[in-house]
């Protein structure tokens, strides 16, 4: 069936319509020469758990993430329900996607040392954000959402999102704020 925004994506909530066909292009062409582990780890970085409904999912235009629903999700990113439900699973689980890039030998070369440090204040940033009661990164229970630091981290600085995935980032803080937080992405 035909939505009305002329694409076969189901939506019937204009979610796609809100997108002009240079913004879809640009969606799509962030994939382009990406692995599919980054495509994986962009997607990845795109939906967020919620109570309900159970998962909120999102698309850029340009730098600004917009609430899409889960059929304009698939449709924007040219990916699958397969793909998709995927994801969700391990989101439910607080598991990342899978890094394979060093099981087949292609690793990148190591990350700059400025990058670790853009995360490492970023990190900081939020966490005295919270202290302070500026942001609440926190879910209903109190316990922190590393996926929501995450979120704020990519916003203000879009153009990191390859170099840091959501899984690179989730790592970082475990491996250095983890002994100081219960984080709910354990
Ligand atoms: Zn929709």
């Amino acid at each position: 069936m035909m939505g009305r925004s002329g694409f076969k994506s189901g939506c019937d909530m204009n979610c796609i319509l809100n997108f002009t066909k240079h913004e879809r292009v640009a969606i799509l062409r962030k994939f382009a020469n990406k692995s599919k582990d980054e495509i994986d780890n962009h997607l990845y970085s795109l939906i967020e758990k919620r109570e309900k409904p159970k998962f909120t999912y999102h698309a850029l235009k340009g730098e600004e993430r917009h609430v899409v629903c889960r059929k304009a999700f698939i449709s924007l990113h040219n990916t699958s329900t397969k793909a998709v439900y995927r994801l969700t699973k391990l989101l439910e689980k607080d598991q990342v996607p899978e890094d394979f890039r060093g099981k087949h030998g292609h690793q990148r070369s190591p990350r700059p040392q400025w990058v670790n440090d853009m995360m490492h204040h970023h990190m900081l940033y939020c966490v005295s954000l919270q202290d302070i009661g500026r942001h609440d990164f926190t879910d209903d229970a109190g316990v922190l959402v590393v996926n929501r630091m995450y979120q704020l981290f990519v916003d203000m600085s879009p153009w990191m999102e390859y170099d840091v995935s959501y899984y690179v980032y989730l790592r970082y803080f475990k491996r250095h704020f983890g002994g100081h937080y219960s984080t709910l992405d354990v």
